[in-house]
């Protein structure tokens, strides 16, 4: 028996096998982390941020820390202006403008500086760092790639200044997830010198004031929507619902945009007409990975707020940082920071280096932007997810170990909490995130891009022969944990081989099954991030001094494999029977078994008792 045909892979296209190099370092595409080797010299990490991307970090920390944290009680009682406000102190400090060109009034730093001025400028509340996101991101960028000369000489300065705020109106009553489905119309003058737009969009953050909508409507019978600049004019056909009364975010400006005969010159269009998906879809790729790292100084802030008041507060004489139940919650919050921190700057470097390859090769900066992070779009799903659901974990563990305190608003954690649970939702659902990681996967394959057909194949192999009895040699540092990863590979090459095979092109119909191969993805890029980061460190400044970041790896991986095991099972037993789903089984076993398992309290000890004596997330 045979569980990965070859005809399977073959057939989908030629297998063309490309790696890219920069300088010495090999510049793996996206999604080969699952079939190729990265070694840790190769991947980038916190540690390695230059001496300019240091300082801007701390610039921003100094910001958020004068200019948001302070506040926290006017954010929560829905003060938009000062929402606004921020947003131009944030503008004439330059953080707008990081990404945007030097030609348009912007920083031109580079993608790992950008990513890092999100990560550390989004903690101090969710109001500003979803007016930040949706300004810089998707009201901003659409032009930067997109726009012609002079749509980026009259709109981008203005917006990298943050004199003019923007926003993005993609979605719509009728279309949320299904975004090429919105009924907003732009009808042709009949001079053919404007567009009229009529339509409701909902769900537009920054709409209370914003100077400018990125705006999606449909010509005619069009296939896709085509996107549009639209400077906000009450008087030209423009109105706005009520502020949205939300969960959290509160002081992020929520509310509908509707659109009457509202009027726009034609060389208002963004891009060529029937190209506003694709817009919006390359804008959610950019905007989903700094999503993750405007959820990182989130995680650091509400670990390092619970590592405080644990060591603080005392119940039965005894701090709260002492209990082994405490100790393993501080442990575990640190850990999903500390792998959702190696695994964004990983990527985000991985970014700038292939924008950097494209410059060299003759692209223009814009295009090497936008095929630069195209090619980490499963990476940059991945992240989403990973990201988005550790705040949350993160938060709600923050407000547990705050106790009958954690649930009062006088206390941090409560809002942290109510903050993070939109980043689930927007810039596409967690769930469709988790299906396209797959699914571009699959693509990907089918393009020849990634090469899964060989290591698949390798593994049908392995399954069929018999496992080595050796004992193996795990004198060097992380080997068993390497081999690890190398292992769970082999369980999403397994699955996803047999997936493919019984369900050919209808596998994006079974959906759970794409749910629980994209968990096991996603705990494989995370896991390796972690590992590689701590290998580096422990080899760069030795192993004593980062047995905290070498736990953390090693704690995550062992999450992680517990994680591996159950999706694996669920989907074998929901799709194998008899004798395949006997030997998948078997392999699952056999690819999740540690020779030496990790002692897992002894890791949180080691962990939590860092933490508690630097009294903060310290890594
Ligand atoms: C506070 C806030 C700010 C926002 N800001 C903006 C903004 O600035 N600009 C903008 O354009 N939009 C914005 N949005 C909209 C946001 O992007 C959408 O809410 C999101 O894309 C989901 O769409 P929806 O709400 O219509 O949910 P739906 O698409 O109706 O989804 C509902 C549920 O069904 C699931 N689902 C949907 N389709 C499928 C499928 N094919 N298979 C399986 N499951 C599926 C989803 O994952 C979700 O769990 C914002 C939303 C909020 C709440």
């Amino acid at each position: 028996m045979v569980l990965i045909t070859k005809s399977i892979f073959y057939s989908l296209s030629s297998l063309i096998y490309k790696t890219m190099k920069t300088k010495d370092k090999e510049l793996l595409r996206g999604g080969q982390f699952l079939v190729k080797e990265t070694k840790c010299e190769d991947v980038f990490t916190p540690e390695d941020f230059s001496e300019e991307q240091v300082m801007m970090r701390d610039a921003v920390i100094e910001f958020n820390d004068r200019e948001v944290i302070p506040y926290k009680d006017r954010f929560e009682a829905k003060d938009y202006a000062l929402t606004e406000a921020c947003m131009h102190k944030a503008g004439e400090l330059g953080f707008l403008g990081v990404s945007v060109p030097e030609a348009y009034g912007g920083l031109g730093m580079g993608f790992v500086s950008t990513m890092l001025v999100c990560d550390y400028i989004s903690s101090g509340t969710g109001s500003f760092s979803t007016a930040f996101g949706a300004h810089t991101g998707i009201g901003t960028m659409p032009i930067t790639l997109y726009g012609t000369e002079a749509q980026k000489l009259k709109y981008v300065p203005k917006l990298a200044s943050g004199e003019w705020i923007g926003a993005y109106c993609l979605t719509e009553p009728g279309a949320g997830s299904d975004a090429n489905s919105g009924k907003t119309t732009a009808t042709l003058s009949d001079d053919g010198k404007c567009y009229k737009i009529n339509g409701q969009k909902m769900w537009i953050s920054n709409a209370g004031f914003c100077k400018l909508f990125i705006v999606f409507a449909r010509i005619e019978d069009d296939k896709y929507i085509t996107g549009f600049i639209i400077e906000n004019d009450s008087e030209n056909g423009i109105t706005l619902g009520e502020e949205e009364h939300k969960l959290g975010i509160h002081s992020s400006s929520t509310r509908q945009v509707f659109f009457s005969d509202c009027v726009v010159p034609v060389e208002n269009m963004l891009s060529e007409r029937g190209n506003g998906f694709k817009i919006a879809m390359n804008a959610l790729n950019i905007g989903r990975i700094k999503l993750a790292a405007a959820c990182l100084d989130s995680q650091r802030r509400v670990t390092s707020l619970g590592v405080q008041y644990a060591n603080e507060r005392k119940q039965f004489k005894t701090p709260l940082s002492d209990f082994g139940a405490i100790k393993s919650k501080i442990a575990e919050m640190a850990t999903n920071t500390y792998a959702g921190e190696s695994a964004c700057y990983r990527a985000a470097k991985d970014i700038e280096d292939r924008i950097a390859l494209r410059v060299a090769a003759g692209n223009s900066h814009h295009e090497a932007e936008l095929k630069g992070v195209e090619e980490y779009a499963i990476e940059c799903s991945i992240l989403k997810v990973a990201v988005s659901e550790d705040i949350q974990n993160c938060s709600d563990e923050g407000i547990q170990i705050f106790g009958g305190m954690g649930f009062s608003v006088e206390t941090p954690m409560e809002a942290a909490w109510r903050d993070a649970r939109i980043t689930r939702i927007y810039e596409g659902t967690n769930e469709i995130n988790r299906m396209l990681s797959v699914g571009m996967l699959v693509k990907k394959a089918m393009k020849g891009h990634v090469d899964l057909l060989g290591p698949a194949t390798a593994v049908a192999d392995e399954l069929m022969g018999i496992p080595s009895f050796e004992t193996p040699d795990y004198s060097e540092l992380f080997s068993e944990e390497k081999e690890m990863i190398a292992k769970l590979k082999k369980v999403f090459l397994m699955i996803a081989g047999a997936a493919v095979q019984k369900f050919g092109a209808e596998l994006e119909e079974h959906q759970q099954i794409l749910m629980a191969a994209s968990d096991i993805l996603i705990e494989i890029y995370l896991a390796e991030s972690a590992i590689l980061r701590a290998e580096k460190s422990a080899k760069r400044f030795g192993e004593e001094d980062q047995k905290g970041q070498m736990a953390m790896a090693r704690l995550y991986l062992y999450n992680a494999v517990d994680i591996v095991i159950k999706n694996g099972k669920e989907v074998i037993v929901s799709f194998a029977e008899g004798d395949e789903q006997r030997m998948m089984l078997m392999g699952l076993k056999r690819f999740t078994k540690y020779t030496n398992q990790p002692n897992v309290v002894a890791l949180r000890n080691t962990i939590a008792e860092i933490l508690k004596k630097e009294n903060k997330y310290c890594f």
